[in-house]
């Protein structure tokens, strides 16, 4: 696409770590960087307040396109639209709507580059913005960062990993989202109670399985609350993380001895989760 105008330069933050790296590694590199942070009004509070350390260190505002656009449909409206379909990996309107649009809505018709976070040890593709103004830029793939190059990055910029890395949840993104495992619903419900309830709420089982909808499958919350299930479930987990230990003779004793591994991050949204 032509135009006369100087391209936009547009760093879209998810609350994840490897965009809030990203934000620092650029800072320098393109001081016309406009920062923007899709708010679905679902996240945890603990991205919130990371996205709030990060603007105070970076010292330029995170614009809320969803705010600034000023006609953000929040989700329960939209889920009414949708005929109370929850979304999941197969019906993901969550991410069009709630992400990609407003996005879209916040650059318009200007030519932009979008500098997405993906690492070059990451083997995944994204749902990214499809237009033609819109040209994505993979600045770590292009000079070879990797994992332990993004942990330095947010260390040595003083504002460190995710907080929801503390009681182990691997990825930002709405505090229901369908891409979470198992094992990050039981986390979930011991660190916020209040948001898994509010999460099981939103299920409903139907006649058949084309009018039920549950976040995890064809498991209800109610289900994989009890007791006896979330005790399978860790051991299970335990097993799993074994498994990928022995697998993987290389890894750092960090990040074996850090209880989020690696095997735990997989593929959800790019512009949700990166
Ligand atoms: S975080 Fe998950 S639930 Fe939220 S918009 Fe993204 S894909 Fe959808």
């Amino acid at each position: 696409m032509k135009t006369n105008q100087q391209p936009r330069h547009i760093l879209s933050l998810s609350g994840g770590k490897d965009s809030a790296a990203l934000a620092f590694y650029m800072r320098d590199r393109v001081p016309e960087m406009e920062y923007v942070f899709h708010d679905t009004g679902k996240e945890l509070p603990e991205t919130i307040a990371y996205l709030g350390r990060l603007e105070a260190l970076l010292g330029k505002p995170i614009h809320k396109s969803t705010v600034e656009n000023g006609d953000f449909i929040g989700f329960d409206q939209l889920l009414k639209i949708y005929g109370g379909m929850l979304p999941s990996s197969h019906r993901r309107w969550c991410t069009r709507k709630m992400k990609l649009v407003p996005f879209e809505r916040f650059i318009g018709n200007e030519f932009c580059y979008n500098y997405v976070g993906l690492r070059a040890d990451e083997n995944r593709d994204g749902y990214i913005s499809q237009k033609p103004n819109i040209v994505p830029v993979y600045p770590f793939r292009e000079d070879g960062l990797i994992k332990a190059d993004i942990e330095r990055i947010l260390e040595e910029s003083g504002l460190g990993m995710p907080p929801y890395t503390e009681w182990g949840r691997t990825r930002s993104g709405c505090f229901f989202c369908f891409y979470q495992q198992k094992i990050e619903w039981v986390r979930l419900k011991a660190a916020h109670p209040d948001l898994f309830e509010e999460a099981k709420a939103y299920e409903k089982p139907g006649k058949n399985a084309i009018t039920t909808f549950y976040w995890c499958g064809n498991e209800p919350l109610a289900e994989l609350e009890k007791p006896e299930r979330m005790a399978q479930i860790i051991r299970e987990h335990e097993v799993a993380k074994e498994r990928a230990r022995r697998n993987a003779p290389n890894k750092t004793l960090l990040n074996i001895l850090g209880g989020v591994d690696d095997y735990e991050e997989k593929t959800g949204c790019l512009i949700c989760q990166i």
